[in-house]
C-alpha cells in the first residue's frame, strides 16, 4: 500500500517558490524579485547572485548533485543538460560547491543539435537560456539523484527564440498590456495586471510495459501501425469513469503524490471512454506555468509508468479504430484584482465588457483560424481529429444558444438610434448572469468552446506542449484588444462605441460561430459554404506561419518576429517529414522482418497440414485449411506487393529537395502507401493462427493491463 500522507503537507516540497526566496533572500533582494516576477525586468547579477547561493544551498541540503537549466525546445519535449555543483579540484585534490549567479540567469549551450530552422549559422552554433524567474525552481529526484531544475527560455546568439517559451512569455505580455490598454479606455482604474490562465485536461493510455516492447511500432513511432479492434470494444463505454482497477489506481496514486511534491496541483484522474485509457487533470493557473507543469505531467507519466511496469502513450492516435487522446486548453484573463474578463460579471456594465471582449475574441478567432489550427497540430493529431471523436479541424467557436443569440440581436440592432443601441445593450447584457449559471449544455464537438467562464480549446493533441495554443490565443486577444481600445480611446460616447465594435466584430465574425454538431458531414460542408478554413492535415496549416496577416499580428505585438516565424515554419515541415519517415520506415521494417516472414511459415504449416491429412485419407475434408490458405496467400501477395510500393513512395519523397514539397509528398503518397499495406496486413491478423503473429493484438494490449 505504501506510506500514507498528507496532501497539504508534502505539496510543494521539491519546489524552491516564493516562500523559500522570502526565507533565504535579505529582504531588499526578496523586494526587488518579486518586482520583476510581478510586473518583469533585467534581473542585475548582483540579485542573481544571491539568489543562486540560496537555490545552492536549499537545492544541495535537499541532496541535490546537479543543476540544469530546464527548457522546450522546438522538438515539443523539454531538454535538460545537468551541470555538477563542484568546482575544479584544488591542490589536495578537494572540490567545493559552486554555482553562480551568472549560471542561475544564463546557460551556453552548443545547441546545433536542436531544431532552429536556420537562425542559426553552423559557425554561431551557440544557444542561451536564459531564467525565466515566474516559473519556480524544483527538484526532481529520480534514479539520477536528485537535480535541480531552473525553467528557461532558449534562444539564439542573436536572440532570436529557438524554443516554446519565449513566445509564450512575450505574448503573456502583450496581452497583459492590450487587456490594461482597452480596460482602461473602459474606464477602468483598479486592475494593474493581466495574466492568462491555462488548465490542460491530459488524456493518455497505460499498457503493460512487456507488451509494450514487444509492439516494435509503439516503442519507435508511440502508436500501432497494424492492429485491428478486438471484438470487445469500447462501444460498450463500460471504461468511461468506472472504478478504477488497482494496479491503474496504484500508479495513479504515484503520479499524483510526485506531482503534488513538485508543486503541482493534480486534482482530477478518470478513466477516459477508450479501454485503457485516463485522464489527468491540474487545478489552472498561469499559462507559463500551467504549460511547464504540463511537460512535467507528461513526463511523471511516463516515469511512473516505467517503474511500475507500465508504459504511458501520450500519441494522439494509438490505436486504429478506438478513441484518440487529447489535451483540452481552458483559457481565460484574469485580473490582479479578481476580475475573470472572460466571465459574464453581476452588473450590467461587467456583462457589457463581457460582450465587448467577447465578440473581440469571436473576431480574432475568426481571423486566425489558420494559425490557430496550426498552434494544435502535431503528426499525431492528423489521425484523430475529425475522426468522430475528436473536433473536426475547422474552427469554430461554440457559445450555446442562448449566449449565440444574445450577441446576435446586439449586433444586429443594425442601424438602430443611439438610444435604441444603448436600450439594446442594457436589456441585453443585463440578463446574462442568470445564462451563466445555466452552462450546462456543453457541446463536446466544438473545437472552441465557451464554458461559462473560460474558453475551451479541445484540439491539441496529447503529446504536445500547450505552449503554442497559449501563445496563439492570448496574441489574437491582444490584436483585437489593442484594435478595441483604439476605437474606444477617440470616441465621444463610450457606449455608443462599444455597441459598434461589438456590431462589427459580430457582422464580420458570425460565420465562425456554430453550435451543432461539429462531427457530421454536413458541418464540413457548410463550414466550406461559409468560408471557413478547412486545413485537413498538419502538413496544410503550416503555410499559415506565414500568411500576412498573421506575421502583422506577431510582429506588432513582439511576440515573433518573420524570422522567426520562417525558421518555425521549416521546423514544423522538417518535424513532419522526420515522424514520417521513422513511422514508414517502421512500417517496411516490421513487415518485412517480422510479420510476412511469420505469415510465409504459416502458410508453410497449412500447406503441410493439407498435404498430411490428404495423405493419411482420401476421405478427409481439407476444404476449410484450403480456403485459409487460399485467403493468407493473397493478403500475404498484396502485403508483399504495398510493401514495394511504400519504399518506392519513400525513396521517391526523400529524393525531394524542398522541405514544404517534401513534407506534401510524405503526406499525399508515402501515408497513402502506409495505409495500403496496413490493410492487408490487418486482414490477415484476422485470419491468422494467433501462435504465428509476432505482435501482441489490440486485445492484449488493451483489455489486460
Ligand atoms: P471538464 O468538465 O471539461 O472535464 P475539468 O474540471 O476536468 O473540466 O477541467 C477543467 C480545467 O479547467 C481544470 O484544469 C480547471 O482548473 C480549469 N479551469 C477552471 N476554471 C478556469 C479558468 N477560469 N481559466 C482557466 N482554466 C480554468
Ligand atoms: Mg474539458
Amino acid at each position: 500500500m505504501g506510506k500514507s500522507f498528507k496532501v497539504a503537507e508534502i505539496f510543494g516540497d521539491r519546489v524552491f517558490g516564493k516562500e523559500q526566496l522570502k526565507e533565504r533572500l535579505e529582504k531588499e533582494t526578496y523586494k526587488k524579485l518579486d518586482k520583476i516576477i510581478q510586473g518583469g525586468g533585467e534581473l542585475s547579477l548582483d540579485i542573481a547572485e544571491e539568489v543562486a547561493a540560496a537555490m545552492k544551498e536549499w537545492a544541495i541540503s535537499r541532496g541535490a548533485t546537479h543543476f540544469t537549466h530546464w527548457f522546450q525546445p522546438l522538438t515539443g519535449v523539454t531538454a535538460e543538460k545537468h551541470v555538477a555543483f563542484i568546482s575544479t579540484p584544488n591542490a589536495s585534490n578537494k572540490v567545493v560547491s559552486e554555482f553562480s549567479g551568472k549560471e542561475l540567469v544564463k546557460g551556453e549551450l552548443d545547441a546545433s543539435s536542436f531544431p532552429n530552422g536556420g537562425l542559426r549559422a553552423t559557425f554561431e552554433a551557440r544557444g542561451y537560456t536564459t531564467w525565466d524567474c515566474t516559473s519556480p525552481a524544483f527538484l526532481k529526484e529520480d534514479a539520477t539523484g536528485t537535480i535541480l531544475c531552473i525553467p528557461t527560455a532558449f534562444c539564439s546568439y542573436a536572440g532570436d527564440a529557438l524554443d516554446l517559451k519565449t513566445p509564450l512569455l512575450r505574448s503573456m505580455e502583450a496581452v497583459n498590456k492590450a487587456s490594461l490598454r482597452l480596460l482602461a479606455a473602459l474606464g477602468n482604474k483598479t486592475s494593474k495586471k493581466v495574466t492568462p490562465m491555462s488548465g490542460a485536461e491530459q488524456e493518455y493510455f497505460l499498457i503493460s510495459k512487456e507488451k509494450f516492447l514487444k509492439r516494435k511500432d509503439l516503442v519507435y513511432t508511440g502508436r500501432t501501425l497494424f492492429g485491428t479492434m478486438p471484438a470487445k470494444d469500447q462501444e460498450t463505454a463500460a471504461h468511461y469513469s468506472g472504478s478504477i482497477n488497482e494496479r491503474v489506481g496504484a500508479f495513479m496514486k504515484d503520479v499524483n503524490k510526485e506531482l503534488w511534491l513538485s508543486g503541482v496541483p493534480a486534482k482530477i484522474q478518470h478513466n477516459e471512454f477508450a479501454p485503457s485509457q485516463h485522464e489527468i487533470c491540474p487545478i489552472f493557473s498561469t499559462v507559463n506555468i500551467s504549460t511547464d507543469q504540463n511537460q512535467l505531467i507528461m513526463e511523471t507519466l511516463k516515469k511512473v509508468a516505467d517503474r511500475r511496469g507500465l508504459a504511458c502513450i501520450l500519441h494522439e492516435k494509438p490505436f486504429k479504430g478506438i478513441n484518440g487522446s487529447g489535451k483540452h486548453n481552458n483559457w481565460s484573463l484574469v485580473t490582479d484584482d479578481g476580475i475573470n474578463l472572460v466571465s459574464p460579471g453581476k452588473t450590467e456594465e461587467d456583462n457589457l465588457r463581457f460582450m465587448l471582449i467577447l465578440s473581440c475574441i469571436v473576431a480574432g478567432v475568426d481571423d486566425h483560424a489558420d494559425i490557430l489550427r496550426l498552434s494544435a497540430s502535431c503528426v499525431g493529431n492528423d489521425y484523430r481529429l475529425g475522426g468522430d471523436e475528436a473536433p473536426p479541424s475547422i474552427i469554430s467557436i461554440f457559445l450555446g444558444d442562448q449566449l449565440e443569440n444574445e450577441l446576435l440581436q446586439l449586433a444586429e440592432t443594425g442601424e438602430s438610434s443611439d438610444k435604441a443601441a444603448k436600450e439594446r445593450i442594457s436589456t441585453g447584457v443585463s440578463f446574462l448572469p442568470a445564462f451563466s449559471k445555466d452552462m450546462t449544455d456543453r457541446n463536446r464537438t466544438s473545437p472552441f468552446a465557451f464554458v461559462g467562464n473560460r474558453f475551451e480549446f479541445r484540439m491539441v493533441g496529447s503529446s504536445d506542449s500547450i505552449a503554442n495554443s497559449n501563445t496563439v490565443l492570448n496574441s489574437i486577444a491582444a490584436e483585437k484588444f489593442n484594435e478595441a481600445a483604439e476605437i474606444l480611446e477617440k470616441s465621444k460616447d463610450k457606449e455608443v462605441a462599444i455597441y459598434e465594435i461589438i456590431r462589427k466584430n459580430v457582422t464580420a465574425h458570425k460565420r465562425i460561430l456554430f453550435g451543432g454538431d461539429g462531427y457530421s458531414g454536413d458541418w464540413t460542408d457548410e463550414a466550406i459554404r461559409r468560408g471557413l478554413p478547412n486545413l485537413e492535415s498538419y502538413v496544410d496549416a503550416i503555410p499559415a506561419i506565414l500568411s500576412p496577416k498573421n506575421i502583422k499580428m506577431f510582429e506588432k505585438l513582439g511576440v515573433l518576429s518573420k524570422r522567426e516565424l520562417a525558421s518555425r515554419a521549416e521546423i514544423r515541415y522538417e518535424n513532419f517529414i522526420k515522424q514520417l519517415h521513422i513511422e514508414a520506415l517502421a512500417m517496411v521494417n516490421i513487415s518485412q522482418k517480422q510479420i510476412l516472414p511469420a505469415i510465409i511459415k504459416y502458410t508453410r504449416e497449412l500447406g503441410a497440414t493439407i498435404n498430411t491429412v490428404k495423405a493419411a485419407s482420401r476421405d478427409a475434408d481439407t476444404s476449410v485449411a484450403e480456403r485459409t490458405l487460399i485467403k493468407v496467400s493473397s493478403h500475404l501477395k498484396a502485403a508483399g506487393n504495398a510493401c514495394v510500393v511504400l519504399e518506392s513512395a519513400i525513396a521517391k519523397a526523400d529524393s525531394i529537395e524542398s522541405v514544404a514539397e517534401k513534407a506534401l509528398a510524405f503526406k499525399n503518397y508515402v501515408r497513402p502507401a502506409m495505409e495500403a499495406l496496413r490493410e492487408p496486413l490487418d486482414a490477415l491478423e484476422k485470419c491468422v493462427d494467433k501462435r504465428h503473429w509476432p505482435l501482441p493484438s489490440y486485445g492484449d494490449l488493451l483489455f489486460d493491463v
